[in-house]
Formats: structure tokens, sequence, C-alpha cells
């Protein structure tokens, strides 16, 4: 498919044209505000080289989307500079918002901090204010979803963060004293050194699409994940199931009504639809900042529960695909039977039999790190919750005990101590830690927590193994302050 941006009064070059001198005034006040707080310090990690005379990166982060771009300028204001940024996207489209994600605004409150790390002229309000006036900021209800990814844009280019775009880390392996990242661009392989890398490769990254047994049993060009790319124009005239009730499903839902489908049935497994954004609970410094401080019983009873919320859609969303009257939605429909028959996609759930000529998912995503290439070869080695933790009896969570439990830095920890020492400088910033971090790592409303973490853990693990070379440092420092006039 074309890779076209969706229109946006933001993204659209028109719009933006006018608004040049308030994007000027804003960028001014950005680099004001950055050097009122120490953000550049001198970059103080040793430089090493590994045996081909190549500098070692400091860390390396796998994907620039939202989290791999805050975390890059939170390393940068700790004075860790070699830094590099890899994403297998072309540049522009890093993360789903334009590409999968089909609603027409973000589901998070337009107010919360993000990428800004808590500088006011950073936050995506500055920059909308900036480009489109304050009146249009007061009017705004939720941010436009190609304005957050022109926001993001923006953030990276005034960082001055770059990126190595279409390159995918195809694995990792351990050198003496450091990493080597296996990646691939334009079809060539090549590697990279580093001390460090950082996952943070999004909900797909820490495992795959989610697909219901009965589904993948079907003829792979009847069914979509929302995971996916489609050309909606597919689904014009078709008769459509949408598998699941969360915010994706109405997404699709909309999608495939706005194409010009003759009918769109949800199918919801329970008899409600999931209305609470558990995010909204969950936004408040103790539970963010000190959930993984938590023993792992009560780490596990609260990652059970907040797993038990879906993501609601948007009002907006619902609204728009209720109001087509082709659009209906079945809830109780937990599914029995999946299956063709003759040229249909027949399904058979608990509130009745349906017949479709295509399918759309909106079933999630697992974390599996079996399904990740990039780790796929050390796996066996990786401590998940299960190696760690027993739950009581009636509460065990296959699923859950298969996330990989996590140290405090965010990195992969040993099954076996001593077996793989390198799982210590791979840290996962995905939804796959969310059992051991808590929900600060998949998404605006814990990065504010999650990303001072990782970075405060990166430099530990920096500073920590060289702490020789900076004794040495300061047994050697001879800075005259002052030159007394006689001696
Ligand atoms: C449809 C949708 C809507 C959402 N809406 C909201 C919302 O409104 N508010 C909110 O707070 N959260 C939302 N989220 C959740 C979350 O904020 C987003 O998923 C967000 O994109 C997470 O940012 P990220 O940087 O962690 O991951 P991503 O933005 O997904 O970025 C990960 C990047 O890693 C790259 N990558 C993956 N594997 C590799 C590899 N092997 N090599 C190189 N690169 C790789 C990918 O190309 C991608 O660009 C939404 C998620 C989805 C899917």
């Amino acid at each position: 498919m074309p890779r076209t941006p969706p229109s946006s009064s933001l993204a659209s070059p028109q719009r933006n044209r006018p608004k040049a001198a308030g994007l000027m005034r804003l960028e001014a006040q950005v680099r004001r505000d950055l050097d009122s707080i120490e953000a550049s310090p001198r970059a103080w990690v040793p430089e090493r080289r590994d045996p081909c005379g190549s500098v070692i990166a400091d860390v390396v982060i796998v994907g620039a989307g939202l989290s791999g771009l805050s975390l890059a300028f939170g390393l940068k204001r700790q004075g860790i500079e070699r830094i590099h940024l890899i994403d297998v996207a072309p540049a522009g489209f890093e993360g789903p918002w334009l590409t999968t994600a089909r609603m027409r605004t973000l589901r998070s409150p337009k107010t919360l901090s993000g990428p800004d790390l808590g500088i006011p002229s950073l936050t995506y309000g500055a920059w909308h204010e900036a480009v489109e006036g304050q009146e249009s900021w007061e009017r705004l209800d939720k941010i436009e979803r190609a304005a957050w990814m022109a926001y993001l844009a923006w953030f990276r280019s005034i960082i001055g963060l770059s990126v190595c775009n279409d390159t995918r880390l195809l694995s990792i392996s351990q050198e003496e004293n450091h990493l080597r990242l296996h990646v691939e661009k334009d079809g060539q392989g090549s590697s990279v050194s580093c001390r460090k890398v950082v996952l943070a490769t999004g909900l797909e990254g820490a495992g795959g699409l989610r697909v219901p047994s009965g589904v993948a049993t079907l003829p792979r060009q009847r069914w979509t994940h929302s995971g996916e790319l489609i050309d909606p124009g597919i689904l014009s005239g078709k008769r459509v199931g949408v598998i699941g009730a969360a915010a994706s499903s109405f997404d699709w839902a909309v999608t495939a009504l706005e194409a010009g489908a003759s009918s769109v049935t949800l199918l919801a497994r329970s008899p409600t639809l999931p209305r609470t954004e558990i995010l909204d609970w969950s936004n408040f410094p103790g539970f963010l900042n000190h959930f993984a401080d938590l023993d792992d019983q009560t780490r596990y009873r609260f990652t059970r529960r907040m797993f038990a919320f879906k993501t609601p859609p948007t009002k907006e969303m619902y609204e728009r695909a209720m109001a087509f009257s082709a659009c209906r939605l079945v809830t109780g429909a937990n599914i029995r039977s999946i299956g063709m028959a003759t040229d249909d996609v027949a399904i058979s759930t608990a509130a009745g039999d349906f017949v479709f000529d295509h399918l759309l998912l909106g079933t999630g995503y697992s974390v599996d790190l079996s399904r990740r290439p990039e780790l796929a070869d050390h796996v066996d080695q990786i401590a998940t919750w299960a190696d760690r933790f027993v739950p009581a009896a009636g509460e065990e969570d296959r699923d859950l005990l298969a996330y990989p439990y996590l140290g405090p830095a965010f990195e992969l920890m040993e099954k076996a101590p001593g077996s793989l020492p390198m799982l210590a400088n791979i840290h996962i910033f995905n939804s796959a830690a969310v059992p051991s971090l808590g929900p600060i790592c998949n998404g605006i409303t814990g990065l504010k927590s999650g990303i001072p973490k990782l970075v405060s853990g990166i430099c530990r693990g920096l500073f920590m193994p060289e702490a020789e070379h900076f004794y040495r440092s300061l047994d050697s420092y001879d800075k005259a302050h002052f030159q007394p006039e006689r001696m």
C-alpha cells in the first residue's frame, strides 16, 4: 500500500505556512529552556573500541517511536552522547500513527506530559499553540493522530536526534566486553557494536499479532489484523465481521463502513462494552513511580487486574460506527467455531451463527519473546515470571507467567545465573515490561515515570564498570582554578 499521511489540518503544509513565525519563537524558547536547566552536560562515558577499531556505541535504541525518541532525549540530558537510533520503518512512519492506527484522534487526554520530559516548551500543547494558535488549543478536545505524528517529527528535529531508518535489528550476540547487533538495511547485512541495547519496539515488538486459532485456519486473504495495513477499498460491498469490541474494533468498523462495506457486525465476547480507560486510574506518581518496588505477589495481582480492563473506543469512533444502519454490535458472542462454509467465513457464537466475506481482527497483541527474531536465539536463557514466581492456586495465568521477569533497569535476567551475562545489557521498553515495571513503557501516560527510571538504570550500568577509569581521572585531575600571583 502506498504510505500517504491522512489529511490533518495541523499536518498540512498550507496551514503551517503562516504560523512559521510562531514555531520559530517556540524553537528559540526551547533552546533557552534547555540552556537554563543544564540539559546538555558534558559527555562522560569513556570511549571504547571493538577489536575492529570501531568506536563502541554507548546505547543503541531499536525503535524510533514515541518511546525511543523520548529515551534518546533522556539519555542526552545525562551526557550520554554515543546513541544510535534505528527503525525498520521509513522516516516519518515510525510507530502506528500514520499506518495501522485508524482512529481520527488519540485516545489519551491532550494534557499528558510525554516526550517533553517536563519541559513546557517541548509539550504537544506548546507546539500546537505555536502552529495553530492558543484559541485552537483551547478548543481542541483530543489530539489529531496525524498532528501527533507531525509533533513527534518536530520533537525529533528540535532535539537533534538522527535516526537510521529502514534498518531492522535481526539478532544480538555477545562479544568479549560488548554486544554486537546484526542489522539489515536495503537487503544488506551489517553489525553495530554497543554496550547496551534498548528494545523500544512497540506493541508488536513484544511478541506478535494475536490471532485466534480458528482464524489462522482460514484462507489468508479472508482476514486482516488491526496491526496490518489494508486497502479499505477491498471491503466495499462486503459483509464484514469484526472480532472484538475494544478500541481498535470500532476503528475497524468505521474504516469498513466508510469504505462501503454492505454490513459490519462486531462480535463482542463480553456482555458489555469496555467503558473504563485504566490509564486514567494509573496516572498518579505513587503507582507509576513505585509499582516496580512492590513484591512479586502484589505486582502479579495488580497486573492481572489491569489486564482485565480493555481499551474502550473513543466516544467519537463508537458514535460514528453506530450511526450507520449497516453496523450491528452483538455482545455475549463467545466464539465456538470458525471455518469456511463453501465461499463464506462461518462463525458460530454463543449469541448466534454468522457468515461473512471478510474478517477484521481487533484481538490485540500477544507478549511472547520467542516470536521475536531478535531474541529467539536466547529465549531459553531469559527468565520469565514463571521461573521466578509461583501464583496461589486458582490464580495461574499462563499468558502473564510467560512475560519476561525484568530487573529494575528494564533489563532481561538470566534463567540460570551466569548462563548469559549479556542479558543485563538488553533493556526491554515495551508492553513486555508491564508486569515487572508497571504501565510506564507502553504509552504516553507512563513515559514521565518510565523514561527517567530507564535512563537512570542505563547511566548506572555505564558508570559502575568504569569506576577505576573515573578514579584515575580524579587522581590525575589538575585543573587550576586560579593562578596565584606569587608562589
Ligand atoms: C492504534 C493505536 C492507538 C493508540 N493510541 C494511543 C493513545 O491515544 N494514547 C496513548 O498513550 N497510547 C496509545 N497507543 C499505545 C502506545 O502509545 C503506542 O503504541 C505508541 O506508539 C507506543 O510507542 P513506542 O515508541 O513504544 O512504540 P511504537 O510507536 O510502535 O514504535 C516502535 C518502533 O519500533 C520499530 N521496530 C520494531 N521492531 C523493530 C526491529 N526489529 N528493528 C528496527 N525497528 C523495529 C517499529 O518500526 C516502530 O516504529 C496506541 C496504540 C495503537 C496501536
